[in-house]
């Protein structure tokens, strides 16, 4: 059986503080022990890997999760639980780079997501706002206007903003203008993805916590070893994303593991409430640098963006990225802010999520670009199948080779450098 490769051994990790860890409470998990067999292993339970087991449970296939952490501890359980739909790229460059299904999926994840959650009764403060992405300038916003004709010639159903009514739907003259989305919606992305992992559960999957994957070997079936046990499994799947080690060689070095800094304030009093996203829609900004945010079911206003590139592990020192909100609605001054955190998004160079396949048996789903919460909800059925089925089951992304991205380990230190050189320049 040839080795993969092995990784160092490594210790759980508890749940991120959050707006989202502070309002569940800890659930016993357990660890895999000793030896055992299984059609489908799959590696992470974020979105993607409790999707993907659910979908593989419900139709009847042996499956089991193995996590480092525990459900949802990674990007899954600590983003802006924004549900937006498409891709980075425009749907005229999508088309020629993966095929019309490729924008027809993305989409059309917003909906999928909103009727897996209705199906399953999931209790996690989903609300269908819809969703705005705006410009902040004149280049961006032509930019927005070309993909709003784009996306009408595909009858996907989104309508253009002016500058006047993204005032009075944001509560700031910050945008040029944008479009509305109407199938975005938001969610408390802790509470959907352990509704998730008990629902793959309730149909049959077994997950286990505090179980980091430190070795792969893929011979005639494949074998993930943990430091208290293996699993020998027919197929696998790789959702590690942002948080990708070495199991698989040059997989991490083909992703840039960037950080995302979220503050939330405490409950908006009524003006506020009223001024920003009164409909309990999503916003996100486009261009380079950007900056999302959206108010939850509890009132409290959560604003998404650049922070430091690494974890801030329960340091409440949201000075920066708190003194941009204040600077933007100077009411949320007397507010104050109670939570603050941060998470690996996953990029890749080229802006899509990468699938990769080792084999008729083995595949990765990595690189969401920020854009998962949807993507990898809908993505689940889809990578389900195809590990049950093989390749007659198609896919909406093309499969690719793993690409090591040039000078990747100095990432972070690039980023850092861009976000100064930014700052200095007012951007
Ligand atoms: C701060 C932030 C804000 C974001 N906001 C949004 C948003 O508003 N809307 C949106 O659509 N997207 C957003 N995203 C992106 C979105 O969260 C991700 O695209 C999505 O959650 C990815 O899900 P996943 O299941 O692929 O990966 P993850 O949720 O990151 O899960 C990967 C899991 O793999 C586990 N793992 C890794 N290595 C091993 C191993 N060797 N053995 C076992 N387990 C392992 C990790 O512990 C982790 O739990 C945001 C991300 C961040 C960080």
């Amino acid at each position: 059986m040839p080795l993969i490769d092995i990784v160092r051994t490594r210790t759980a990790q508890p749940l991120p503080p959050s707006a989202y860890a502070a309002q569940v409470s800890d659930i016993a998990r357990s660890s895999l022990q000793g030896d055992v067999t299984t059609d489908v292993a799959i590696v992470g339970a974020g979105i993607m890997g409790c999707s993907t087991a659910l979908a593989l449970a419900e139709g009847g296939t042996n499956v089991m999760v193995l996590e480092a952490n525990e459900p949802g501890w990674g990007a899954s359980g600590r983003n802006g639980g924004q549900v937006n739909s498409g891709l980075k790229h425009v749907p005229e460059e999508v088309e020629k780079d993966h095929g019309a299904e490729a924008v027809r999926f993305s989409y059309d994840a917003p909906n999928r997501t909103r009727a897996l959650i209705e199906r399953l009764g999931i209790d996690c403060d989903y609300a269908n706002g819809g969703g705005y992405r705006v410009a902040t300038d004149a280049k961006l916003q032509a930019e927005v206007e070309d993909l709003i004709r784009q996306l009408e010639r595909r009858n996907i159903p989104v309508q253009p903003r002016d500058a006047g009514q993204m005032r009075a739907a944001a509560g700031t003259d910050r945008y040029t203008g944008g479009l509305f989305d109407p199938a975005a919606g938001q969610l408390n992305p802790l509470k959907y993805v352990r509704g998730l992992a008990a629902a793959a559960e309730g149909a049959g999957a077994v997950i286990h916590s505090n179980t980091p994957v430190i070795q792969v070997e893929h011979g005639a079936r494949w074998k993930l070893s943990t430091a208290s046990g293996s699993v020998t499994a027919d197929k696998v799947l790789f959702a590690t994303n942002g948080y990708t080690d070495g199991l698989i060689p040059g997989l991490r070095r083909s992703l840039l593991p960037v950080f995302s800094t979220i503050v939330a304030s405490k409950p908006l009093p009524e003006p506020l409430r009223a001024a920003i996203l009164p409909g309990r829609e999503v916003l996100y900004e486009t261009g380079l640098v950007t900056y999302y945010y959206r108010v939850d079911a509890d009132g409290r206003f959560l604003f998404g963006g650049r922070g430091p590139q690494s974890p801030i592990e329960g340091r409440m020192e949201p000075g920066r990225i708190a003194a941009l909100a204040e600077r933007i609605w100077p009411g949320l001054k007397a507010v104050g802010w109670d939570h603050y955190w941060n998470g690996r998004v996953c990029l890749t160079d080229d802006h899509y999520p990468h699938v990769h396949e080792f084999g008729e048996t083995g595949l990765a789903c990595v690189g969401l670009n920020g854009r998962g919460v949807a993507m990898t909800t809908a993505l689940g059925p889809v990578l389900a199948a195809r590990l049950r089925d093989g390749r007659q089951a198609d896919l909406p992304l093309k499969a690719t080779q793993i690409r090591r991205i040039p000078f990747q380990p100095f990432w972070p230190l690039g980023a850092t450098i861009r976000l100064a050189v930014n700052d200095v320049l007012g951007r």
